[in-house]
């Protein structure tokens, strides 16, 4: 993940900001975010701190829990190479800022947020701790649950009917949802 975005970030370094929306609540959530995808992981693995929170699954969970976080990182992988220009890991928008409706796009409007959700179900088959595997799903769904609604208005107020449209032919992370494609 460090290493698609970094690629990207540098690719596409010299944006320029317009609008940011970023507040103390935004930050709060990235730092949760951080903390449950990386830091309780990590402190995991190489520190006995989480042990006797412990869980026993066989091997086919570590396949699964394989192929579901390859799955992630493919989709934020293409999610990343669909927005080029116009991604940033909080709420701003960019200048020249265009809505990206392809690729991935196309159909959900998150897949970034749905790649990060693949993620957080891979987490626990891979590491078997309730407190480490769990703690991605946790501190992401946090993030999605606060911000998500807010990155939409911020889109509608930036792109008005265009995102509005998009908005009614999508979903937002699972695809053909009871919603009937246009
Ligand atoms: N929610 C999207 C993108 C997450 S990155 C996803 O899950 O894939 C967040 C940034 O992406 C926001 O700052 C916003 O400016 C930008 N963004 C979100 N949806 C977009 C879209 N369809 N086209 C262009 N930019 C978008």
């Amino acid at each position: 993940m460090f290493i698609i975005r970094m690629y990207y970030r540098w690719r596409y370094r010299t944006n320029q900001i317009v609008e940011n929306r970023i507040g103390t609540l935004e930050v709060l959530l990235l730092s949760v975010a951080f903390i449950g995808m990386l830091v309780i992981p990590l402190t995991y693995v190489f520190t006995p701190l989480f042990s006797p929170a412990n869980y026993y699954l066989s091997n086919w969970a570590g396949w699964l829990g394989t192929a579901v976080f390859a799955a992630a990182l493919l989709l934020l992988w293409r999610t990343h190479a669909d927005l080029e220009r116009n991604w940033f890991q909080s709420l701003e928008i960019r200048k020249e800022h265009q809505i990206v409706t392809t690729g991935v796009y196309k159909y959900i409007r998150h897949p970034m947020y749905a790649a990060f959700l693949l993620w957080g179900i891979a987490q626990p088959l891979l590491l078997h701790n309730w407190i480490a595997g769990w703690s991605h799903l946790l501190s992401f769904g946090l993030l999605y649950f606060f911000r998500v609604s807010r990155e939409e208005q911020m889109m509608l107020d930036q792109f008005g009917e265009e995102y509005r449209a998009y908005m009614n032919r999508t979903r937002r992370i699972i695809p053909y949802l009871l919603r009937r494609k246009k």
